[in-house]
């Protein structure tokens, strides 16, 4: 038995007007054995940076001489917004399509996000299975996306192992909202219309590395790898919450300063009406709404940034799905 191949190459995803080239490093882990092809990326949004905290310490982890297959890693998929720390690029980068998430499969003659897209995706198609990592809000239950009635993809979700997994309905099962969203343009909604298995892990919390959210997502992989044969080992038994989706959002009516409810915490579970906190003006200290849960279901993000606008989200409430 030999040990398995860590190679890394400096790939150019696009330029800027400038000429300075954009670009990121990809990693490839190939096993002795043959086995599928897993791509797994990090920081399409840039300030989602523990998803790039779990690359480097699966990187230091993986037992490279047990691995069957390829792994392809890019911790920094989106230098662009990692540099300024934000979710979505200025529009004098892009103007057409200022999120990443919502280009894919990408186009090498289109707007700076889908050729950076495009190229990303060159490794994408070749691959067998997909994990998008992302990192929500700062109090956010750790969850995993799929999509709805995507049996593979629900596989790899409930093989991450996060107690609470999301499924997204899309196509003309999805809503209004969805569509004009662009949730379509998602990697993860893109990769699965390719017959690609895809997720995306919610890791919880950005700009901030927080031990517990990487070490989910380490691990997370790790057990990913073992349900697609990948790594030795069996993937336990777990008891997870399986609900829908991300459009059940709670958002300011109006703008001021969003006090939650102190008792409240993710994980828990709401009924319809139940409060969630107050928006206040600050300088008169006049309340101007009572936020409500707008479903029954789990609680599975809050807002803590209290600086409010009219329109963002305060909490958002996953309708628990019965199987
Ligand atoms: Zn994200």
């Amino acid at each position: 038995m030999t040990a398995g191949t860590h190679t890394s190459e400096e790939v150019t995803l696009a330029r800027l007007p400038s000429g300075v080239e954009i670009t990121t490093t990809v990693h490839s882990y190939e096993g002795d054995d043959d086995g599928p092809t897993l791509y797994v990326q990090a920081a399409q949004h840039g300030r989602e940076i523990n998803g790039t905290e779990t690359l480097r310490r699966f990187h230091e982890r993986l037992p490279l001489e047990s691995l069957s297959g390829r792994i392809v890693a890019v911790p920094v998929a989106n230098p662009l917004t990692f540099d300024r720390v934000s979710y979505t690029t200025p529009e004098i980068i892009d103007s057409v399509n200022p999120n990443m998430n919502r280009v894919w499969p990408g186009d090498a003659d289109g707007s700076l996000h889908q050729r950076m897209a495009a190229r990303l995706w060159e490794y994408v198609e070749g691959a067998d299975a997909v994990v998008d990592l992302h990192t929500g809000s700062p109090d956010m239950l750790p969850h995993v996306v799929f999509l709805e009635g995507d049996e593979e993809s629900r596989a790899l979700a409930e093989a991450f192992g996060t107690d609470l997994l999301l499924s997204e309905e899309a196509d003309d099962d999805a809503s209004e909202e969805w569509h004009r969203r662009g949730f379509a343009g998602k990697l993860r909604v893109a990769a699965a219309n390719e017959g690609i298995p895809a997720i995306t892990p919610e890791l919880a919390h950005n700009k901030q590395i927080l031990e517990d959210a990487v070490e989910i997502g380490v691990d997370g992989l790790c057990d990913v790898c073992r349900q697609l044969g990948m790594l030795p080992g069996e993937v336990p038994d777990r008891e997870q919450t399986l609900a829908r989706n991300h459009l059940g959002q709670v958002v300011a009516d109006e703008s001021g300063l969003f006090r939650p409810e102190p008792s409240l915490e993710v994980g828990r579970p709401v009924a319809a009406g139940d409060p969630l906190g107050t928006v206040y003006d600050p300088t008169t200290y006049e309340p101007l709404q009572s936020a409500t849960a707008n479903r029954g279901g789990l609680l599975y993000t809050l807002t803590r940034e209290s600086t409010v606008a009219a329109g963002d989200k305060l909490a958002s409430v996953a309708l628990i799905r019965e199987e």
